[in-house]
């Protein structure tokens, strides 16, 4: 990669695959997948292009727009969305890379892409976000299909302005198709797409508790950080399961339940339904129940048994895993994107090896938040077949996908992993061999 521009985040995920990939036996084994890991870390073919909108005072601005189409082995291109001014194309690479081999660990037929740009929806008009939608996806509905690579949300992008993308698409080609996912109930969206990813997070993390014999979340006190899409289903599902949710966040700062308190199902929605909205946190009436902790992420501010990451990439350093782990968390989990740095990911494997009663386990997001886009791909089939299905069936279906995606992931470990006696198989090298092997077998 030396004649490269750097692009750090995506050499980030890309090194954390491969260590894993080396500390185990896995190229002994089976020499050939070397070129294989060559030619995965390489996008197919990259889509980089101008937006040109109007915003309300009838001012021509201009925002960067790309589709990553990384790698289609297993079906069409399948990754979200992303409008945050952050981003620029190491940060797409970084996301279309993870999502290859989340996307294998479904067991769906579906590849991995990503796209977005750098369009910040953040103090826009609602009329000015659909003007960027309606301009952004006139230029990507040329590169796209149902059959060929298929959009979703992600930070950014929820289902209204998959609404609007949709409208769009549909359009521009003169076809009904299920070009994207993540669409609304009434036009081939499908029940428990929203919730999938918290839901299937929550899901997934039941498994690891109970393989540690260690009961369920009945009882057990959760931080979660962020306040989107997926914090929101990742609480409710944890109250509803009996645990006490002690943390939620967003850019600025974390409101924090004291004591034995727990944030209630009413307090989330109402605060999920205010961020939709593109609101701050501070403009929930906390009064008398949490505590605003200004500029602050939840991590040093908690005291958990299990931890959460739903906000955004890098959101656990080395300093704030100590913490966690000296505050008895045991269980963490993320539900963003590469959440944890790799700093943070060495310390929590390093105690994985500790005595299993005060072991740490850490499932990485591409095993843990696959839900998501495992129900997306749930999604594509139905638009397939013309056939919606309830929602205690497209539910079933992802819990069994996630019980799959944990097992392949410890499976996988005690297979090509050299471990200790007795200690927990280590689910970020199990879950990116798994994810490779299946994709680079296909290629
Ligand atoms: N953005 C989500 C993810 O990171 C969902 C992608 C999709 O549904 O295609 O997995």
């Amino acid at each position: 990669m030396s004649n490269l521009p750097s692009e750090p985040e995506f050499e980030q995920a890309y090194t954390e695959l491969v260590s894993t990939l080396e500390n185990s036996t896995l190229f002994e084994q089976n020499p050939e997948y070397k070129t294989a890991l060559k030619i995965v870390s390489i996008p197919e073919r990259i889509i980089q292009f101008r937006v040109v909108w109007e915003d309300d005072k009838n001012q021509v601005q201009v925002n960067r727009g790309y589709r990553v189409q990384f790698n289609s082995a297993l079906g069409p291109y399948k990754g979200g969305l992303r409008f945050h001014p952050t981003v620029n194309l190491s940060i797409l690479k970084f996301l279309g890379f993870e999502q290859i081999f989340k996307n294998a660990l479904t067991g769906l037929n579906i590849g991995g892409g990503k796209g977005g740009a750098d369009f910040d929806p953040k103090g826009k008009s609602d009329n000015e976000i659909r003007k960027f939608c309606v301009a952004f996806m006139r230029e990507l509905s040329r590169h796209i299909g149902a059959d060929t690579d298929v959009p979703a949300g992600d930070i950014g992008v929820s289902p209204r302005e998959i609404g609007w993308m949709f409208g769009t698409y549909k359009a521009a080609q003169n076809k009904w198709e299920g070009v994207l996912t993540g669409k609304g109930g009434s036009w081939g969206g499908s029940l428990i797409r929203p919730e999938a990813t918290g839901y299937g997070l929550v899901y997934y993390v039941e498994h690891m508790i109970k393989y540690a014999g260690q009961g369920s979340f009945k009882g057990k006190r959760v931080a979660i950080s962020g306040s989107g899409n997926v914090a929101q289903y990742a609480a409710i599902k944890a109250i509803e399961l009996g645990a006490t949710v002690v943390s939620l966040s967003d850019s600025k700062g974390a409101l924090v339940a004291e004591g034995d308190k727990s944030f209630s199902p009413e307090d989330v929605m109402a605060i999920a339904a205010l961020k939709v909205k593109r609101k701050a946190l501070t403009d929930f009436d906390h009064s008398g129940k949490y505590k605003y902790v200004d500029g602050a992420r939840p991590w040093t501010h908690v005291k958990v048994d299990i931890a959460l990451p739903c906000a955004t990439q890098n959101e656990v350093s080395k300093e704030e895993a100590e913490a966690l782990i000296a505050s008895g968390a045991r269980f963490i989990a993320e539900g963003s994107n590469m959440g944890c740095t790799q700093a943070a990911i060495d310390v929590f494997e390093a105690h994985r090896q500790a005595k299993k009663s005060e072991a740490i386990w850490y499932a990485p997001g591409k095993a843990a938040n696959a839900g998501g886009v495992a129900v997306s791909g749930l999604e594509m089939a139905q638009n397939s077949q013309r056939v919606p299905w309830t929602s205690e069936e497209v539910d079933g279906k992802l819990k069994n996908i996630m019980e799959e995606a944990f097992k392949n992931g410890l499976e996988t470990a005690k297979k090509y992993v050299k471990a200790s006696e007795g200690e927990f198989p280590s689910l970020v090298a199990g879950s990116n061999i798994a994810g490779f092997v299946k994709v680079a077998a296909a290629m």
